[in-house]
């Protein structure tokens, strides 16, 4: 299942004005059904609160980017929320999902996206400062439709992995890295597409990012191991000194400028 029709009619229902927050990317059906109603993207920094108010809810030692989810969710004005907790999301999405549910009087909608219509790439392989194009990839969830029409460049250099909970370690990636990972899957609105998720380029030097206490970093770590020019990396709530210098020291080794 992607969404039930119960779900869908409560998405449907909620007024126009009503501001839904998402996690992770919902099935098309439901981005369709929100419309255009206001969406919130909680896996993202929203609210500027201490991250660590959500040791109440959730251990310390979790994922930065559900901690986030986590710490919008008791502080934004909601309407209903919508978490992809199947295999395009992870386990760890569904837990959150539950405390959310008992902490919360809004409808938490739990989604498992399973959508396998494939919608391209282009942003992934367009010439751009990376930050921007992962922070385009990650708004392009909310769109039902793809509008991007990049031209592909040469990649000197690649990025495989989820959004980062901290986007400043993208700054040092020039501008013609080429995205993989989960958040190729989020371009191409497909989650779940493990073939997607673990393709990488052995010709170009490629940094395999994971967020700190998440299961996707034992696959990150795999594919630097067999990756001829591969670098493992793992960061927590915030990018430190130790991580860009890593970031620039492989790089600059690596040739790239
Ligand atoms: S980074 Fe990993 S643990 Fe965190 S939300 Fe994404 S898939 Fe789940």
């Amino acid at each position: 299942m992607g969404i039930s029709s119960q779900d869908l009619k409560i998405i449907t229902t909620l007024a126009d004005s009503a501001q839904v927050g998402i996690v992770g990317v919902p099935p098309l059906k439901a981005i369709k059904a929100i419309g255009t109603r206001t969406i919130l993207d909680l896996d993202e920094a929203i609210v500027k609160q201490n991250i660590e108010e959500t040791i109440l809810y959730l251990p310390r030692v979790y994922c930065a980017i559900l901690r986030t989810v986590m710490l919008n969710g008791l502080h934004l004005d909601l309407d209903a929320i919508i978490i992809d907790v199947g295999p395009g999301k992870c386990d760890a999405a569904r837990h959150v999902a539950t405390i959310l549910s008992d902490k919360l009087k809004i409808p938490i909608i739990q989604t498992r996206n399973n959508d396998q219509q494939n919608f391209g790439t282009p942003l992934c392989e367009a010439k751009m400062p990376l930050m921007d194009k992962m922070q385009a990839i990650c708004t392009g969830v909310q769109r039902p439709t793809t509008h991007d029409n990049h031209k592909p460049c040469v990649p000197t250099a690649g990025f495989w992995g989820v959004p980062p909970r901290d986007f400043s370690i993208l700054r040092y990636f020039p501008d013609t890295t080429h995205v993989f990972g989960w958040a190729r899957c989020m371009e191409n609105k497909t989650p779940d597409n493990w073939q997607l998720e673990t393709m990488t380029d052995n010709a170009i030097p490629t940094i395999f990012f994971g967020q700190s206490f998440c299961a996707k970093t034992a696959m990150a770590k795999h594919l630097a191991a067999r990756h001829p020019k591969g670098l493992f990396l793992d960061s927590d709530v915030t990018t430190g000194n130790s991580t860009r210098a890593k970031v620039q020291a492989f790089l600059e080794l690596s040739g790239v400028s």
